[in-house]
C-alpha cells in the first residue's frame, strides 16, 4: 500500500462530487508527545486511507492538528482507530455546524516540526501542562470582572478587525512574537487571572502552557475559541462581547459575528474591514481596503504597486497571501497617504 495519494487532483475531486453517501465534517487536536511522529503518521495513513477519510492533519513531536471528513458508513470503525492509540484517549472531537462534507477531497498527513511555529527550542516549556479550559459561556462571565486581562493571541490583521471587549490586541505578526509581546505586557500582572483567546482554540494551548512556564498563576483559555464562542452566544441568545469580525482562513477571510466595524480602510481611513491582497503579482501582500480604495488603485496597496502592476514589472510571487509586516507596512500606508496629500 502507498502511504500517499498517488491520483491527480481532477480526478479526486470528481469522484467526491459523485459520492452517493454523506460525509461528517471534523476537528481536533491534542499537545501529547510523541517518540516517532514519521510511524505515527504512517499508522494513521494507514488506518483512515481504507476508511475513505479525507483531510488536512498534521503531527508533530508536539501533538496533533486534524481536521477531516469521515465516510458516515465508516464513523465506527473510525473511531475503533482511534482507540489504538493513547493521544486519542477522550480527545474533545469538534463537528463542523455548516457541513456538506465537501470540505476536503483526499487525505493529507503532514509530519511538522511544530504544531503551532513558536520559534522556542523543543523541550523549553512542557506544552502538555496547558491552562484552565473555559466553556464560551464561562469565558462570557469571566470577561470585564476585576483583577482579569483578557488577551488576544492571534495576530495583528486578524485582531484588527474584531476582538474581545477590552482585549489586549498586540501588534504582532507572528506567533512567536505574539509570546514575546505578551510576556512583556503582563510581567507585573502575574497574578491576575489571565483569560487568552484565538480562533479555534490550538494556540492558545501552547500560550497557557508557556504563560505558566513564565510563572503566571491562573491562565485560562477560550476552549474551542471564537468560532465555539460564537456558536454558544448563539445558542443562548447572549448578546456578544466579541465585536466584529472573526478572521478565518477560507476564501472569505472572516465571519462578522456581531456586525459590527471596528477597523478602517488602511488607505483613506475609513471604516472597513475587508481584507484583500494586493492585486500587484510582486507584492500580495495582506491588508484591509474599502471599495472605493479597491477602484482608485485598482486593488493595489501602494501607487507603486499600482505602476508595477500596470508594467508588468512587479516580479511574481508565487499565488499566495502575504501575511506579515503589517506594522510597517500600516506604517508606511500613513507615510504613503500624507505624502499624496501633500501633492494634491
Ligand atoms: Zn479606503
Ligand atoms: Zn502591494
Amino acid at each position: 500500500m502507498h502511504l500517499y495519494n498517488r491520483i491527480n487532483k481532477e480526478e479526486l475531486k470528481q469522484r467526491l462530487a459523485e459520492e452517493t453517501f454523506e460525509r461528517k465534517t471534523i476537528s481536533f487536536y491534542r499537545y501529547f508527545i510523541l517518540d516517532d511522529p514519521q510511524t505515527f503518521r504512517d499508522d494513521l495513513f494507514r488506518d483512515w486511507f481504507p476508511l475513505d477519510c479525507f483531510g488536512r492533519i498534521y503531527v508533530a513531536r508536539e501533538g496533533i492538528n486534524a481536521q477531516m471528513s469521515v465516510p458516515e458508513h465508516n464513523w465506527n470503525a473510525f473511531l475503533e482507530t482511534l482507540q489504538k492509540y493513547e493521544i486519542f484517549e477522550n480527545i474533545p472531537i469538534k463537528y463542523a455546524i455548516e457541513d456538506d462534507g465537501k470540505s476536503f477531497y483526499k487525505l493529507t498527513i503532514k509530519v511538522r516540526p511544530k504544531l503551532v511555529a513558536d520559534g522556542l527550542d523543543e523541550g523549553s516549556y512542557d506544552v502538555t501542562n496547558v491552562g484552565t479550559h473555559l466553556s464560551g459561556l464561562d469565558f462570557h462571565k469571566y470577561i470585564g470582572q476585576e483583577n482579569t486581562v483578557v488577551v488576544d493571541m492571534r495576530n495583528y490583521y486578524e485582531s484588527e478587525i474584531g476582538h474581545f471587549e477590552g482585549a489586549i490586541c498586540p501588534e504582532a505578526d507572528t506567533f512567536r512574537e505574539e509570546l514575546e509581546i505578551v510576556t512583556d505586557l503582563l510581567e507585573n500582572q502575574k497574578d491576575k487571572k489571565v483569560l487568552l483567546y484565538c480562533t479555534g482554540g490550538i494556540r492558545c494551548e501552547k500560550a497557557s502552557a508557556y504563560l505558566k512556564e513564565q510563572g503566571f498563576k491562573d491562565v485560562n483559555q477560550l476552549h474551542g475559541g471564537i468560532l465555539e464562542y460564537a456558536r454558544q452566544i448563539k445558542k443562548e441568545g447572549l448578546e456578544s462581547k466579541f465585536l466584529g469580525k472573526n478572521f478565518v482562513f477560507d476564501e472569505r477571510l472572516g465571519e462578522s459575528v456581531n456586525g459590527q466595524i471596528i477597523s478602517r480602510c488602511h488607505q483613506c481611513g475609513k471604516p472597513c474591514d475587508t481584507h484583500t491582497n494586493c492585486a500587484n503579482n510582486g507584492c500580495h501582500i495582506l491588508f484591509i481596503q474599502c471599495t472605493e480604495c479597491a477602484e482608485q488603485y485598482h486593488g493595489c496597496c501602494t501607487s507603486e504597486c499600482v505602476h508595477e502592476k500596470e508594467t508588468g514589472l512587479g516580479k511574481p510571487k508565487e499565488e499566495r497571501i502575504v501575511f506579515g509586516n503589517s506594522r510597517k507596512y500600516r506604517k508606511s500606508l500613513s507615510l504613503i497617504r500624507a505624502e499624496e496629500l501633500k501633492i494634491s
